[in-house]
C-alpha cells in the first residue's frame, strides 16, 4: 500500500536515484562502519547504505514506517522507534563513535545539529539533508549576512562543508525550498560543555537584534573597556566577529560562573 506522506514528520522522499547515488558516494560508507540513518522513511538511502556496510541503525519516529521497515526482516537492519531529538547520543555510540546520516525532516534539522554539538566528540561525522537556507547559515563566514547565532554553535563543534544543491524535485512530495547536503566532521579539540554553554548565551545575546552594536546587544554584561582590552571594536556588529572572539567573549562573561538574564 502507498504511504500518505505526512507533513507534521517533515516527509519529503528522495527520488531522484543519480542523486542517491551522489550522497551516498560522498558519505563513502566502509564495511564495518558504526552507521545510523535518521529518518529512513520508505528507505531509498537505507537499502544503498546497507549494500554497502554489513549493520546499519535507523531511527525512525513514524510507526507506520517503522513497521514497514520492520516487515521486511532486512539483515543487518536494527531499527529504533524513536524521536531523534530525544537520543542520547553517547549512549548508543557505546565504545565507539558513529557517523550519522540523514534527510532530516525540516522541521528538527536545527534543534538536533545543536544537539549534536553537545555530543560532537562521540561521531566521525554527520552527513544530512536541510533546506539550504539553514545550511547557508550554518557554513556563513563572519562578516556576511548569514552569519549568525548557529554558525558560531556549529562552527566551535565542527569543521562544515556543502556538498551538493538540491532541488525540489528531487523529492516526493516536492518540499517549497531548495535544499542541500552537509558534511560535519568534529573537531579534534571539543569546547567543553561549560564553554559551549557560555558561548550559546553570548552568541543569543550579540544577535539578538542584528542591527545593533555590539556595545548595545550586550551593555548589561560587557564594559567599553572590556572591548577594547579584547581588541573588539564595540561599535561593530556580532556578524563582524570571527569564532575565537566569541570564545574570548564567552569567557570574560562567565568567569565568575553566573548566568547572565536577556
Ligand atoms: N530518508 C528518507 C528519504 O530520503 O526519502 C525520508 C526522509 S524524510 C525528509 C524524513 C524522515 O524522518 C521521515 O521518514 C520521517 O518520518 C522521519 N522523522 C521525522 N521526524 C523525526 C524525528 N523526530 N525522529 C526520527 N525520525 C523522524
Amino acid at each position: 500500500m502507498r504511504h500518505q506522506a505526512r507533513k507534521r514528520f517533515g516527509q519529503n522522499f528522495l527520488q531522484d536515484q543519480q542523486l542517491i547515488s551522489e550522497i551516498i558516494a560522498c558519505i563513502n560508507p566502509q564495511n564495518d562502519d558504526p552507521l545510523i540513518e535518521i529518518g529512513p522513511g520508505l528507505g531509498a538511502l537505507t537499502q544503498p547504505l546497507l549494500a554497502r556496510v554489513a549493520k546499519l541503525t535507523v531511527i525512525e519516529i513514524d510507526r507506520d514506517l517503522v513497521a514497514r521497515l520492520q516487515a521486511k526482516e532486512t539483515p543487518g537492519l536494527t531499527i529504533i522507534e524513536a524521536d531523534a531529538l530525544q537520543i542520547n547520543w553517547e549512549e548508543l555510540a557505546a565504545d565507539r563513535r558513529l557517523r550519522l546520516v540523514g534527510n532530516l525532516p525540516y522541521n528538527i534539522g536545527t534543534p538536533l545539529l545543536l544537539k549534536l554539538a553537545q555530543q560532537a566528540n562521540v561521531l566521525v561525522d554527520v552527513h544530512a539533508m536541510l533546506q539550504k537556507e539553514v545550511v547557508d547559515r550554518i557554513t556563513a563566514q563572519t562578516g556576511t549576512r548569514s552569519f549568525g547565532r548557529l554558525s558560531v554553535m556549529i562552527q566551535a563543534c565542527f569543521e562544515v562543508r556543502t556538498l551538493i544543491e538540491v532541488p525540489p524535485e528531487a523529492f516526493d512530495p516536492p518540499p517549497k525550498v531548495q535544499s542541500a547536503v552537509i558534511r560535519m566532521v568534529p573537531h579534534a579539540e571539543q569546547p567543553t560543555t561549560g564553554e559551549l554553554a557560555s558561548l550559546e548565551a553570548i552568541a543569543r545575546l550579540a544577535f539578538a537584534n542584528k542591527r545593533k552594536t555590539l556595545r548595545n546587544n550586550l551593555k548589561k554584561h560587557i564594559s567599553d573597556e572590556q572591548f577594547v582590552e579584547l581588541g573588539i571594536d564595540p561599535g561593530a556588529r556580532a556578524e563582524t566577529l570571527g569564532l575565537p572572539q566569541f570564545f574570548a567573549l564567552a569567557k570574560l562573561l562567565y568567569k565568575g560562573n553566573t548566568t547572565p538574564s536577556q
